[in-house]
């Protein structure tokens, strides 16, 4: 089981530019995202009076990329218009969306944090270490703990060679793969960000 917890107002009002495309995902059982729709709905009338919000897609699932394609299509032009895409999911549905649109600023509204127990069956690309300090805001939407073999949240650490890991040569270097999307996307400001400390005691918690 996955919990999500908004990252709160605060945190994520700054990081809304231009127009905004709302996507909150309804989870499947194996996720808990209580209260994220309210918290959509109280961003979505906030960022509606300041004339920001250009359209809602409320669905489950959404890490699912053929579900999201069709779920989406009727959205295309708001989509198309859309500066930000907004979205309130664990880490895996939040990562499928920007592989879906690589040219677009995707934002994650929460954090996901661990449970112990059965984590469900997703038969997919992406993966979720459930780290309770979600970073895909300042890596372009891939995850820096599960796509770095040392999950380096800091940047690379120099040993990648060729584009590939110096852990694991069969894959490649996570951190190139952050700054190619950053610049991308033209976010490569993100990698200015103060430096990053993980909090481990989250994942005690959940022992
Ligand atoms: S940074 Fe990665 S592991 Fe942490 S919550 Fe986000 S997607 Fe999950
Ligand atoms: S080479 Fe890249 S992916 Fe591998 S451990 Fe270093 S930074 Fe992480």
């Amino acid at each position: 089981m996955l919990l999500t917890k908004f990252k709160g107002k605060e945190a994520l009002i700054p990081q809304l530019k231009g127009k905004v495309f709302l996507v909150t995902c309804h989870g499947c059982k194996e996720v808990n995202l209580s209260g994220a729709e309210h918290e959509a709905e109280l961003l979505f009338n906030e960022a509606l009076a300041s004339q920001h919000i250009n359209g809602l897609l409320t669905a489950d699932y959404i890490c699912n990329p053929e579900y999201l394609q069709a779920r989406f299509e009727r959205f295309a032009d708001q989509v198309r218009e859309a500066d930000t895409i907004l979205v309130f999911s664990c880490g895996v549905g939040v990562q499928t969306i920007a592989d879906a649109f690589p040219n677009k600023r995707v934002i994650a509204a929460n954090d996901t944090y661990p449970l112990p127990g059965f984590q469900g069956v997703t038969p997919l690309e992406h993966d979720c270490k459930q780290c309770g300090q979600c970073y895909l805001n300042l890596t372009g939407g891939i995850c820096p703990i599960t796509a770095c073999s040392k999950s380096l949240i800091n940047g690379q650490c120099g040993g990648a060679k060729n584009g590939k890991c110096e852990v694991d040569p069969n894959m490649e270097c996570g951190w190139e793969r952050i700054q190619k999307k950053l610049a991308q996307i033209g976010r490569l400001d993100a990698l200015k960000c103060p430096v990053q400390l993980r909090d481990y005691s989250v994942d005690a918690k959940s022992e």
